[in-house]
């Protein structure tokens, strides 16, 4: 039977209609409609995410004055400090209103009163971060602000890494945006996916890799295919090192059987513990949650080290294609590896929804080094994506890389593909 390895990239979670990572930061710039904003008021968490990264975007890639909107940041900065001492006092109410009744028997004190005032405060708060949210995304939407996605992350790997300021900006500031902007991410991914539910549009891949047992290889984030195995009862193995992660779905209870699946870029729904070092999975639970919800706190699930709204705790686990060179953890040092293995050991790949991106450096020499000439390739894409007379086609560039190979081409998307094979 052929050994066959799928290679899976951006077109392949196209049913799943979320959003491309390069589009994310187009996301920002929608009105979040009526319904939505009822179903689920949006969290403090998020809108301070949202507030420094606008504003940073705003600073950095667009005509628009700030003066104004900086001004509104350190009223509310001011107004946070204010609540953040007083809910300190809060957390321990009931011992504290004890203390105070006790101290206050003989005078006519009231305890309770001060509670009001802190929700009211607490309203104050929330009301302000809204409104200067909405200020900033309307100056984005005026701005028509053109950005690369992976500038913004370069600015701030390298900033950081060099431990360099960047404009005005210390790199401290810019740990703390680089964290906003992955909060982000998780939100606007997390979002569409928490609602997947077409699974359909993945039956006849399923049915394939479970008959092959195929090995899957990944440079998305997202977890749509997590789902689909979790929907169908495969048991899939992320090939991390069991020393370094825990789930909140399995324990370890893995075999022979399962499907391996290597996510080279990381995934939205891995979190690394600053505390201990863990990456904690979240598979059961709606994707990082306590990053949006302000009533939950993080928590390791490791160590149990938590975390209120202001302290990062748990760092999404997630890369960019100009980050992977620089990056030494051994995390991804082991999922890296086990990706060579299987290409070298393939003689048969499957590329779906992947188009080969110049940009993807690392991926492509990967695949170059590894993936040896008698090995037969497939190509899946969809209609939209056939050659135009500019060879700047994903065909030309699969056709150039893979010069000696023998190579099929599908345009029919991967659903219709596995029908046939
Ligand atoms: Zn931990």
């Amino acid at each position: 039977m052929d050994k066959v390895v799928v290679f899976t990239g951006a077109g392949f979670s196209a049913p799943a209609e979320i959003p491309l990572q390069s589009n994310i930061i187009k996301e920002m710039f929608y009105k979040p409609t009526p319904s939505f904003l009822e179903s689920t008021k949006e969290s403090k968490k998020l809108l301070k995410s949202f507030i420094l990264i606008g504003l940073f975007l705003l600073d950095e890639y667009s005509t628009v004055d700030t003066a104004e909107l900086h001004s509104m940041n350190r009223l509310f900065k001011r107004l946070n400090k204010i609540y953040e001492i007083n809910k300190v006092n809060n957390d321990d109410d009931e011992l504290a209103i004890e203390q105070i009744k006790k101290l206050n028997e003989r005078t006519n004190y009231n305890p309770f009163c001060e509670i009001a005032a802190f929700d009211m405060l607490d309203a104050q708060v929330y009301r302000l971060l809204l409104l200067l949210k909405e200020s900033i995304r309307e100056k984005l939407v005026k701005s028509r602000l053109l950005v690369n996605l992976e500038d913004v992350f370069t600015i701030f790997d390298k900033a950081i890494k060099s431990k360099e300021n960047w404009h005005r900006f210390s790199y401290n500031e810019l740990d703390s945006l680089e964290h906003a902007l992955l909060r982000l991410f998780t939100y606007y991914f997390g979002r569409r996916i928490n609602s997947f539910n077409n699974f359909n549009e993945y039956d006849s891949f399923i049915k394939y890799i479970e008959l092959h047992k195929v090995t899957v290889i990944s440079s998305n984030w997202d977890v749509i295919l997590e789902k689909n195995f979790i929907h169908n009862k495969i048991k899939y193995d992320l090939c991390l090192n069991s020393e370094y992660y825990k789930s909140d779905l399995r324990n370890n209870n893995l075999n022979a059987k399962s499907i391996k699946y290597l996510k080279l870029h990381g995934s939205i729904n891995w979190f690394h513990c600053l505390e201990c070092g863990t990456v904690n999975l979240i598979e059961k639970k709606d994707i990082g949650t306590y990053l949006f919800d302000d009533k939950i706190n993080e928590q390791c699930l490791q160590c149990k080290a938590s975390s209120n709204s202001d302290m990062t705790l748990l760092r999404p686990e997630i890369i960019t294609p100009t980050m992977v060179k620089d990056i030494k953890s051994q995390l991804y040092n082991n999922i890296w590896k086990k990706a060579e293995y299987e290409l070298n050991m393939a003689n048969k790949i499957i590329f779906l929804g992947y188009s080969l991106p110049i940009a993807d450096f690392e991926i492509r020499y990967l695949l170059k080094k590894n993936i040896d000439k008698k090995t037969k390739i497939d190509v899946v894409l969809i209609e939209t994506d056939k050659p135009d007379a500019n060879n700047n086609s994903p065909e030309f560039r699969f056709k150039s890389l893979f010069s000696k190979n023998e190579i099929e081409f599908h345009y029919n998307g991967f659903n219709n593909y596995f029908k046939t094979v």
